[in-house]
């Protein structure tokens, strides 16, 4: 069992003229009535108040408290002068868009044993409203649908399939028609993705699309289309593993073509011979799949990352618009999922029309333009038997943060990361266990690498060392950047680059000629739409990761975001973040011409030396305590200072004397810490506590002598980081 001793340190965890005439959706909408802010998502809009010109006395119009120090992703949404924001748990709140005073709130009552199963913290991505409804889904995957004038349920549907509720949800629900579609997360906890599609006015199920087969041994497919997917699996398919697949956030309705499209997560476990060792491409897995709102019926689909590996989702937001390709107008899709390329297809019938890197990448030598293949370099990336670095990492090149198409520039403005992970897997890595973790890679990010290759093993080090990409680890660009891309060729015209590769969040671009876009450093900042050139920024004391919206009320136009550090990676707290120094309240903020300063949240005490943890208790397993640790406990708990769940080297005695009723009879329930009585025994629970209590007497030793040396305590490097 020694072998998880050293997990510790690896559980890191252009612009053609045709292109102003394009989206109709967009160019005479000035309303923000979606997330996305108009039928094809492009958060783009078409208000000008706000401009080049005038953009310098930006500054706070009003803010509102989001009660909450977990992750805000939301974009907020504004209906006859109302606006709605959902926030973490699902919660929702109708707030008057001129004055900010709150109307009414919902507050689901959620499960929150569901936090097992919730890799990327208990955010929400949105609301969907149609006729006097309000949509939205709560972190243990109830949808709900709640009447826009008073927030009162009009009806509820529990959208989880069977017994083992090892998903959740953190992505908005879309109306296609006259349904509402919603998927869930949980790829990494063995489950079979699927969307559901709801009535709009009863909440009668209408119909569900799983993303892959079933087991054959218990009966046909669900539909014809699932059918022909179980072919590409072979006979050897360890289906009792769920596979994955899940639809964690875009779903896009097409009113032009009557189609949703579906962004397909990654399978799991992450490597594709772990699901069935005779391999296959396993469709849908990371696949965009087209499908007819009236009954789930697949109309195309396309596979972005044949056999993923890499946990390559599709599930990153679609932009949907018309674009001059090859001298004709065409309707068009615009994807950018992680796996480092920017598509185009063509939505009359899913034909792929470009398909471009936007940051570098090594697992596919380019697109096979006569079979729409990626050309896989199974032998620079299979990292089954061999360590093998990997770009873009499994965070991706993008992720859930929305990208802005802006018409009138013909430019994509998006967030891009560049860095890749060493990925390798684990002989004896523990047996699959139904709702646990089931990702049996190691990562280890390549912005990390170098510092962490001493204290690897020596063939995993000798892998490393061996391996065609360290150069580029050595001496290649690595960060986090607002790109300006054309769309048709996948060159960035202009770029900011931001604190570090995980610093990225959501952008809107507008008629005004701006982008907006915020970073974990908690500063929203303007950028002119052409040039790049930085126009203002705002110090909000808050980390911004979601996408800024803008609205018209009153004759004076706003522009809104919502803040707060969370989503992937979410314990950990980067150092250089507003969370880190400020405290990480959830905030809405409004902002407009002439508005004033924003009030910095209150700082967070310095850190004090770790407390004298009890004695090891008698008899404890401390290696049994360690791998249990990172086995269940890694997803949520980073041993690094600041976290946003405890950080269980600081444990004070009142928490080491009922450690035993945390775990096992769920005292903390309420809080978020699930119950563990039917996994851990007590003899477990000790040997876990035992682990930690060694971590802390590590930490406390170490903190006491930096503070002997007059040195701040917060120098040693973070070394526990989860990310999905
Ligand atoms: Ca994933």
């Amino acid at each position: 069992m020694s072998r998880y001793i050293w997990l510790v340190l690896l559980v890191l965890g252009g612009c053609s003229q045709n292109q102003r005439t394009a989206s109709e959706a967009t160019a005479s909408d000035s309303s923000w009535s979606v997330p996305g802010g108009d039928s094809g998502k492009t958060y783009f809009s078409a208000l000008e108040k706000i401009n080049r010109t005038n953009v310098k006395t930006l500054g706070l119009a009003w803010e509102f408290d989001l009660e909450t120090g977990r992750g805000q992703e939301a974009t907020p949404v504004v209906v006859d002068g109302v606006m709605i924001v959902s926030s973490n748990l699902g919660r929702v709140y109708a707030i008057d868009a001129a004055t900010g005073s709150e109307i009414w709130r919902f507050v689901p009552q959620v499960d929150m044993q569901v936090n097992r199963t919730v890799c990327c913290d208990q955010v929400n991505r949105g609301v969907a409203i149609r006729d006097s409804r309000v949509y939205v889904a709560s972190l243990d995957a109830v949808l709900y649908a709640l009447d826009f004038g008073t927030g009162k349920v009009l009806w509820q549907a529990d959208t989880i399939d069977g017994e083992d509720r090892g998903q959740h949800i953190s992505g908005a629900p879309e109306i296609a028609g006259d349904v509402v579609v919603i998927g869930n997360g949980g790829a990494e906890f063995g489950v079979r993705g699927y969307v559901s599609a709801y009535d709009l006015e009863t909440g009668e199920l209408r119909w569900r699309f799983y993303t892959v087969p079933r087991d054959p041994k218990l009966g046909p497919q669900e539909n014809p289309e699932l059918e022909e997917a179980l072919a590409t699996w072979g006979e050897d398919a360890r289906w009792e593993m769920g596979m994955g697949g899940t639809v964690w956030d875009a779903i896009h309705y097409d009113p032009e073509f009557d189609a949703v499209y579906i962004g397909v997560g990654n399978g799991g476990p992450y490597h594709y011979k772990k699901r069935a060792p005779s391999g296959g491409d396993q469709l849908f897995l990371s696949s965009l799949v087209a499908l007819d709102p009236e009954n789930g019926r697949v109309k195309w689909y396309y596979q972005q990352t044949p056999g993923d590996s890499w946990d390559y989702t599709a599930t990153q937001p679609m932009v949907l618009t018309n674009l001059e390709v090859d001298g004709e107008t065409v309707p068009v899709l615009l994807h950018a999922p992680k796996n480092g390329f920017l598509y185009l297809f063509d939505r009359r019938d899913g034909s792929l029309l470009r398909a471009n890197p936007i940051a570098y990448q090594n697992w596919a030598n380019g697109i096979d333009p006569e079979t729409g293949r990626p050309n896989v370099r199974e032998d620079l990336v299979d990292y089954i038997d061999t360590p093998r670095i990997v770009f873009p990492a499994t965070p991706g090149t993008r992720n859930w943060h929305p990208a802005s198409f802006n018409p009138q520039t013909g430019l994509y403005y998006a967030s891009v990361s560049e860095v890749g992970n060493l990925m390798f897997t684990f002989p004896g890595y523990p047996p699959y266990l139904p709702k646990s973790v089931t990702h049996d890679a190691q990562l280890v990010y390549t912005s990390d690498l170098l510092n962490m290759l001493p204290a690897l093993p020596p063939p995993i080090r000798d892998a490393v060392e061996q391996s065609p990409e360290l150069e580029r680890v050595k001496n290649g660009k690595t960060g986090g950047y607002l790109r300006a891309i054309d769309p048709l060729t996948g060159e960035t015209r202009w770029e900011v680059e931001n604190s570090s590769w995980q610093d990225r969040a959501g952008v809107l671009s507008t008629a005004g000629g701006l982008v907006f876009n915020g970073d974990v450093t908690g500063r929203l900042s303007v950028y002119d739409t052409e040039s790049g050139e930085r126009l203002h920024s705002i110090e909000t004391g808050t980390s911004i990761i979601a996408a800024p919206m803008t609205f018209m009320q009153d004759g004076e136009q706003y522009i809104a975001v919502t803040a707060g550090w969370g989503g992937g990676g979410w314990p950990y707290v980067p150092k250089h973040s507003a969370a880190y120094r400020y405290e990480n309240r959830g905030r809405l903020l409004v902002f407009k011409l002439g508005g004033k300063s924003v009030p910095m949240p209150q700082e967070r005490p310095p850190l004090e030396v770790a407390t004298e943890p009890p004695p090891i208790p008698e008899g404890t397993d401390l290696a049994n305590g360690t791998a249990l640790f990172f086995q269940h406990c890694t997803l949520c708990h980073a041993h690094s200072p600041r976290t946003i769940s405890a950080d269980l080297r600081r444990m004070r005695p009142e928490v080491h004397a009922i450690f035993d009723r945390i775990l096992l009879d769920g005292v903390f329930v309420g809080a978020g810490m699930p119950r563990w009585d039917d996994v851990f025994s007590k003899d477990d629970v000790r040997d876990i506590h035992a682990y930690l209590i060694t971590e802390q007497q590590k930490v406390r030793a170490s903190e006491l002598a930096l503070q002997e040396k007059g040195l701040p305590l917060n120098a040693e490097p973070s070394r526990v980081l989860s990310s999905y």
